[in-house]
């Protein structure tokens, strides 16, 4: 118990985080290119945040959201998603007084009580992005442009963009109306969860991922059919502009999303490499969520991308992320002097930039060795008495066997070589 991490979830190790840093350098430079800032949230928010933001009625507020109260008896809640603290923090600074659009992007941990298998955890991390202060459809297309730039640039471009609207609050009541008639015959048939979806939230019984369930909703009425003018006219500028950029996409009626801010445009990056768990990225346009949480209304859009899955498709895909070199040099000291002056130079040399290790547990020449082989340095640095008499080192390249007299001036330029 006490030397096993929680259920649902994983330490990152040193022989892991080399590629978090890979995907997460690659995201970064790339939100920096599309003009995204970093937004950072806190790991919890009032409960309330969610509930308002979330949406009282979804499964992650129902039932994955993980909440306590503190010692100050105030509901707390870790954060189950990225896009409601953003907002909430938007509305807190009145960043809405400043010209918009507002474009956020930030890397975080998410935490909810589900149950945990392959792709699915109780911690896991999304990148995420939102632009807030615009109802242009080009707004939606560029977060879809930068999310598909993303697959790609990391080798993962057969990961299919799926699309869809859900419409807005008006003509949402009336697919709902049409949706509730046809599954009604058919509610006994219905899994538990869509049983209990069916009054508080029925279009998410159209993505349910039980087979029976979706034979029910195959024929259902379907959102696209009931889009009102301006809705309708958002999808087709959507497809448009989609187009100009060079986006290939699939129409999926099916996609509605688990959260319930979403209005107009919904969309998932989907691959069936993984097995189930085969959304990578989801996102889409949430009109009413920023005044829902007490700001004015501002229109926002953005997308959610689960690392632990992009990884594990990058796995599944045969991609390998390069394991980072050995540092330039272990420096090896023979001898209390040379010791001396083995440390002045390992500290002149990191601080002159160059990556350099030492044997902390001060083993002898042998061990020494063994230590720079295992580290995978490229030079053995070698200090004894009679290099340091002579005012140099003795510098062995690991590979090649070659080794030659270096004077202590000329070190950091041979390294350099
Ligand atoms: P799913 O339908 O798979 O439960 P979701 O609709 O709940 O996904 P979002 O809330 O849209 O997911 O979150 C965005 C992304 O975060 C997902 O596409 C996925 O990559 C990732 N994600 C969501 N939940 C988890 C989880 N429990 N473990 C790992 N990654 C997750
Ligand atoms: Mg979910």
């Amino acid at each position: 118990m006490l030397t096993n991490a929680p259920r649902g979830t994983k330490d990152l190790l040193p022989q892991q985080a080399y590629k978090w840093h890979f995907v997460e350098g690659k995201f970064k430079a790339l939100c920096d290119r599309y003009g995204f800032k970093e937004i950072r949230t806190p790991m919890f928010e009032h409960t309330e945040l969610f509930q308002r933001g979330v949406g009282d009625t979804t499964d992650i507020v129902q039932k994955e959201m993980y909440t306590f109260e503190d010692h100050g008896h105030r509901s707390i809640t870790l954060k189950p998603e990225g896009t409601s603290p953003v907002v909430r923090s938007f509305v807190e600074h009145k960043q809405y007084a400043e010209s918009q659009p507002t474009k956020y992007y930030y890397v975080t941990p998410c935490f909810r009580y589900e149950k945990p298998q392959s792709g699915r955890l109780r911690e896991f991390h999304q990148f995420g992005i939102e632009i807030f202060g615009t109802d242009s459809m080009l707004a939606d297309a560029e977060v879809i442009c930068l999310a598909r730039d993303f697959l790609d640039e990391l080798g993962i471009g057969q990961v299919e963009l799926r699309i869809n609207s859900v419409g807005c609050p008006e003509c949402r009541a009336k697919h709902r109306q049409a949706l509730k008639e046809f599954l009604k015959p058919h509610f006994d048939d219905l899994c538990e969860d869509c049983k209990d979806r069916y009054e508080r939230n029925p279009m998410r019984i159209i993505d349910c991922k039980k087979e029976n369930c979706r034979k029910i909703a195959a024929g259902a009425p379907m959102m696209l059919d009931y889009l009102c003018d301006d809705c309708r006219k958002a999808y087709e500028d959507l497809k448009k502009d989609l187009t100009s950029f060079g986006i290939e996409y699939t129409e999926d009626p099916t996609i509605v999303r688990g959260l319930d801010y979403y209005t107009k445009t919904a969309f998932e990056f989907v691959t069936t490499q993984i097995g189930a768990q085969g959304t990578v990225c989801g996102g889409g346009r949430y009109d009413n969520l920023i005044e829902e949480i007490g700001g004015p209304h501002v229109p926002g859009v953005g997308f959610g991308l689960g690392i632990e899955r992009l990884l594990l498709l990058m796995e599944n895909a045969g991609i390998e992320i390069e394991e980072p070199a050995g540092p330039d040099a272990a420096v090896i000291v023979h001898g209390d002097t040379a010791k001396a002056h083995g440390l002045w130079l390992v500290r002149d040399l990191r601080r002159k930039g160059f990556r350099v290790e030492l044997d902390d547990l001060e083993r002898n020449i042998k061990g020494q060795f063994k230590f720079a082989n295992r580290i995978g340095a490229r030079l053995a640095v070698v200090i004894g008495e009679n290099e340091r008499e002579r005012g140099g080192v003795t510098v062995k390249n690991r590979e090649s066997g070659e080794q030659q007299e270096v004077p202590f001036q000329d070190i950091p330029a041979f390294l350099s070589k």
